[in-house]
């Protein structure tokens, strides 16, 4: 047998497993794993000292994507780019339905933003905003294309909540044909009223934005859309969980043995509540929703990712500059575009504070930013482990390289790093997605367009 190229000297990290072994690719997928890979004409990729793991999947991003009269920063060649450097090779992109659209007409949408800018490989979630015209029939047709999760809000009043009735019936519609539900889980009308008071009162600085959307009421909704998915027999994930209430109710599903995942996002592990005591407008930069947190809160998700209490590191990647997008909410929080930069710092951050930081093993550190991700949404084994037929997406890993985060050497396309000063420990050296070197030596050597979609499977249970 004969390998187009070789990783030597490594040791294989999967989400279970550590050993040291080559392994050989051929085309876009791993041929081979073992010792003494013949290694006739093939490229060698040393990777002594490193770790050699299955790409990061980051399941919750929005590139180029239309919020309050702007775009977020990254579109789908930077993010794609910065993703790279950063050790991940696919993403799960949200796709929006705006109301009275087909979800067909979401999806092409997304499609055309993707096509030829792509360099890692993507797939899309549907966020369903209005069941007015045909909608429920199509989601269905959606599993069948490959886009098996449908993401539903419970905050944002008139722009992406729906009721409770809309999201049994999606609930109940996905169950028949094994489509994730995600939720947004944050009471909207309670905070809507929150934050009317809070703007009534002149109460206008960026911290408003947090202190209006308190942590109870993030509990409260995730309880509720544990329940209703219970009930309609669904499968359901809470995305970007920030605080002990909505991973304690999480954590309650679970033991009730209903089919629930939570994911957390990076920057509720690093940052709290008081990034908004920084001068000016500059707390503008950490206005995200769900908000950050008091710290003691930390403490609490770490603890969820050693439990698996909660199964998923991702990003909710939505970046606006500080100057020219976070500014149009100068005068008034409710204005600032939501959402902050973090594509390519997810992996270093992770590995630092969970495996340097002694709470949970390497194996671990993969489960959640690789495996749990394509197991849950449907692209496991192709994706997300190291295996003979899988996609030879692979990061070699050194666990020693340590650099500063900065705004100055990040590559996603943003004026500012939420994570700005904060030293890791462990980056990606090379990665390669099928096949393809798009990292050499900590160096960009992809390109737009080497991207693909990744048709996803229906949910199974886990
Ligand atoms: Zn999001």
């Amino acid at each position: 047998m004969n390998f187009e190229t070789i990783i030597k000297n490594g040791t294989i990290v999967t989400a279970t497993d550590t050993f040291a072994a080559e392994i050989g690719i051929t085309g876009e997928t791993i041929a081979a794993i073992g010792r003494g890979l013949p290694v006739d004409g093939a490229r060698i990729i040393d990777a002594a000292g490193c770790m050699v793991m299955p790409g990061g999947i980051d399941v919750h991003t929005h590139l180029d994507m239309p919020f309050g009269g702007t775009f977020s920063a990254d579109d789908f060649e930077s993010g794609h780019i910065a993703a790279a450097y950063g050790g991940t090779t696919a993403h799960v992109d949200f796709s929006i339905q705006f109301k009275g659209q087909s979800l067909h007409t979401a999806i092409e949408t997304w499609h055309k933003k993707a096509a030829g800018k792509a360099v890692i490989d993507y797939g899309f979630h549907c966020i369903v905003t209005d069941l007015s015209g045909n909608q429920l029939n199509e989601i269905p047709e959606l599993v069948k294309q490959g886009v098996t999760s449908i993401k539903l809000f419970l905050a944002y009043p008139g722009v992406f909540m729906v009721d409770d009735a809309t999201i049994f019936r999606t609930m109940q519609q996905a169950a028949k044909c094994g489509a994730l539900i995600m939720v947004h889980a944050e009471n909207g009308p309670a905070i809507d009223i929150l934050v009317k008071q809070a703007v009534a009162a002149g109460q206008l600085s960026p911290k408003f934005h947090a202190l209006t959307r308190p942590p109870e009421l993030e509990g409260e909704a995730t309880a509720r859309a544990l329940t209703l998915g219970e009930i309609a027999g669904t499968a359901v994930y809470i995305v970007h969980v920030t605080c002990q209430q909505a991973k304690d109710a999480v954590r309650a599903a679970r033991q009730r043995g209903a089919r629930a995942h939570g994911e957390t996002c990076i920057q509720y592990l690093y940052l709290d509540i008081t990034s908004f005591d920084a001068p000016g407008f500059e707390g503008a930069k950490y206005v995200f929703t769900p908000p950050l947190r008091p710290k003691w809160h930390q403490a609490e998700l770490w603890d969820a990712l050693v439990k698996d209490d909660l199964q998923v590191v991702s990003t909710d990647h939505c970046p606006f500059n500080f100057k020219g997008q976070k500014d149009l909410g100068k005068d008034d929080f409710t204005k600032i575009p939501n959402g902050g930069p973090a594509i390519e710092d997810r992996l270093t951050l992770l590995y630092t504070g969970g495996v340097h930081g002694g709470r949970f093993s390497a194996n671990r550190f993969v489960d959640l930013v690789s495996t749990k991700p394509a197991k849950i949404f449907g692209m496991y084994p192709r994706k997300g482990t190291l295996a003979p037929g899988s996609d030879a997406d692979i990061v070699i890993w050194d666990p020693n390289e340590e650099r500063t985060i900065s705004a100055r050497t990040h590559h996603m396309r943003v004026d500012y790093s939420m994570f700005e000063g904060i030293r890791t420990k462990g980056a990606a050296k090379t990665v390669l997605c099928r096949g393809k070197t798009l990292i050499e030596n900590s160096k960009f050597v992809g390109r737009a367009g080497m991207g693909k979609f990744i048709a996803r499977a229906p949910y199974s249970n886990i």
